[in-house]
C-alpha cells in the first residue's frame, strides 16, 4: 500500500525538529553556545541601550525568582563588571532550566545570529535532507517550513548547513504567527498564504498531533520518526523513517 497518494501533491511542508534536523539540536548545540558566550557578548554590548534595558528586565525577573524561592544566582549590582557577572551567571541559570522568558529568547536570538554569522554555528539537517531538497525541485515540487522556531531563526538554520546555503530550495517559512501546530487553522492558512489547496500538500511531522491538525485541515500527513524505529505506532498514521521515501527517482 503506497504511503499517501502521490498525484494531487504539488507542495511538501517540513516540520524542523525531528523531521528536518535531530530533535536535540537546540539542547546540544544552540543552548550551550549562547550560554558559552553570554559573559562576553554583554561586555562588548554592555553601552548598547536595548541591551541595558534587557538586563533591566533580568534584574527584576531574578528578584521575582528571588521571592519565589527559586534560588536564581545572586544579583551583585555595582560595577559594570559586577553587573554583567550577575547577568551572565543569571542567564545561563535561566538557559539551563530551559526558560522561555522574553528576554532571555531576545538575548539568545541576538548571540546565534552573531554565532551563524562567524561560521562558529552551523545548523544541521539529516543527510538526507539536501538531496531531496534538489530532487523535489527538478520533481516540480514546493518546499516550505513550518516551526515554532521564529522564521528568522529558521533561516539562519537552513541558510547554514554544511551542505550549503538550503534557503533558495524553500519557497516560505512559517511560525506560530500564523497559528499553533496542532490547530487545523494554522495549516488552513499556510495553505492560502502559499496559493495552493490544502489537498495539495504533504506535511510531514514527527508530531502526532499535528499530522492530526493537518489532516484535518485537508493536507495528507505522514508521521516522521527519525530516531524512533521501535515498532510502537503513535496513532493510526502512517509514518516514514526517510525523505528518500518521498517522490524518489
Ligand atoms: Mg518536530
Amino acid at each position: 500500500m503506497p504511503l499517501f497518494d502521490e498525484t494531487p501533491v504539488r507542495a511538501i511542508l517540513l516540520d524542523i525538529e525531528g523531521t528536518t534536523t535531530p530533535v536535540d539540536f537546540v539542547s546540544t548545540t544552540l543552548f550551550p553556545y549562547a550560554s558559552g558566550k553570554l559573559e562576553t557578548f554583554l561586555h562588548e554590548n554592555y553601552r548598547n541601550s536595548e541591551i541595558r534595558a534587557l538586563l533591566e528586565d533580568f534584574r527584576a525577573q531574578q528578584q521575582r525568582d528571588e521571592r519565589g524561592g527559586l534560588k536564581p544566582p545572586p544579583w551583585h549590582d555595582g560595577s559594570e563588571q559586577e553587573q554583567v557577572r550577575s547577568s551572565a551567571a543569571y542567564g545561563q541559570w535561566l538557559i539551563a532550566r530551559d526558560s522561555k522568558c522574553t528576554p532571555l529568547k531576545t538575548l539568545q536570538g541576538k548571540i546565534w545570529q552573531q554565532g551563524y554569522a562567524s561560521g562558529e554555528l552551523r545548523g544541521e539537517v539529516y543527510p538526507d535532507v539536501p538531496p531531496a531538497f534538489e530532487r523535489w525541485k527538478r520533481q516540480g515540487k514546493t518546499v516550505f517550513i513550518y516551526s515554532s522556531g521564529s522564521v528568522l531563526a529558521q533561516m539562519l538554520l537552513f541558510g547554514s548547513v554544511r551542505a550549503g546555503d538550503l534557503t533558495p530550495y524553500i519557497a516560505s517559512f512559517f511560525d506560530t504567527y500564523v497559528g499553533a501546530k496542532t490547530e487545523a487553522e494554522s495549516y488552513r492558512r499556510i495553505a492560502a498564504s502559499a496559493g495552493y489547496e490544502a489537498t495539495q500538500f504533504l506535511f510531514l511531522s514527527d508530531a502526532g498531533k499535528e499530522i492530526e491538525a493537518a489532516r484535518a485541515a485537508g493536507m495528507q500527513a505522514l508521521l516522521c520518526r527519525r530516531e524512533d524505529t521501535s515498532g510502537a505506532e503513535e496513532g493510526a498514521v502512517h509514518a516514514v523513517y526517510s525523505f528518500n521515501d518521498i517522490f524518489p527517482e
